[in-house]
């Protein structure tokens, strides 16, 4: 059997916004390779990275050398420096990482972004904000059955967060302690789904738990 290799990343720009996607990355358990030029930064993430590296990116070499080629997903977290962002991005297209998200400042480094082939381009305060709107408004919870003072069953739209996803990646049982109990797709019925079952979009999910994990699943996983 072939030996099961983890998955390598890197996040380039440890500031705030890279700082918490590599720290997210390496509790779920990634192979991350921390990258920063300043040398500060590099020994506060010692501890939340699997290899903390001081380096400028803009040096392809150097980027070769620490090997970032072992990467499938690099996240360019560069902030105000576009110069460099655009340069390390380029570097990272050029050297075939299939997936390279990068952080952009604004419309203009995005379209410069876009032409040189950024894989996702991430707009942090503009995309939380939809986020933070989206999840104001959104009447996820359809139908709700209190079947004791703790526990409930509680029917919910699935949105696009979830599209695609089979119930063993989403780890619901773990993550939330809740049961999904029945799929609803169309008019089909799928009870006690498998855990290679496959959530779409606008999918009704009908869940089984304690009320504040039902809560906490519609407001964080949902
Ligand atoms: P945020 O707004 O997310 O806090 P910052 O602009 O403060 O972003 O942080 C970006 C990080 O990127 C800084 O820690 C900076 O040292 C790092 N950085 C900038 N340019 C380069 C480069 N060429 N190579 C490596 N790291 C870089």
């Amino acid at each position: 059997m072939a030996k099961e290799t983890k998955k390598q990343v890197a996040v380039i720009g440890l500031g705030r916004f890279g700082g918490s996607v590599c720290k997210e990355l390496y509790k779920t358990g990634y192979e991350v390779l921390a990258i920063d030029r300043n040398t500060e930064k590099i020994n506060q993430y010692v501890d939340f990275s699997t290899h903390a590296i001081q380096m400028d990116t803009t040096d392809e070499e150097a980027l070769s050398n620490a090997g970032i080629k072992n990467c499938s997903h690099v996240v360019v977290a560069i902030g105000n420096d576009i110069q460099s962002s655009i340069l390390t991005t380029l570097i990272l297209k050029e050297l075939d990482i299939p997936n390279v998200w990068t952080k952009a400042q604004n419309q203009y480094h995005h379209k410069v972004l876009e032409r040189i082939g950024a894989d996702r381009i991430i707009h942090p305060e503009y995309d939380m904000g939809i986020r933070v709107a989206q999840n104001m408004v959104a009447e996820k919870i359809i139908d709700y059955i209190d079947l004791s003072d703790d526990y409930s069953i509680a029917e919910l739209f699935a949105t696009p967060i979830v599209n695609g996803k089979t119930l063993a990646s989403l780890d619901l049982r773990r993550k939330y302690k809740i049961n999904v109990l029945a799929i609803k797709r169309d008019n089909r019925l799928t009870v006690s789904p498998m855990p290679e079952d496959t959530i779409q979009t606008n999918d009704l999910l009908i869940i089984i738990g304690l009320k504040k994990d039902v809560k906490r699943f519609q407001e964080k996983g949902l």
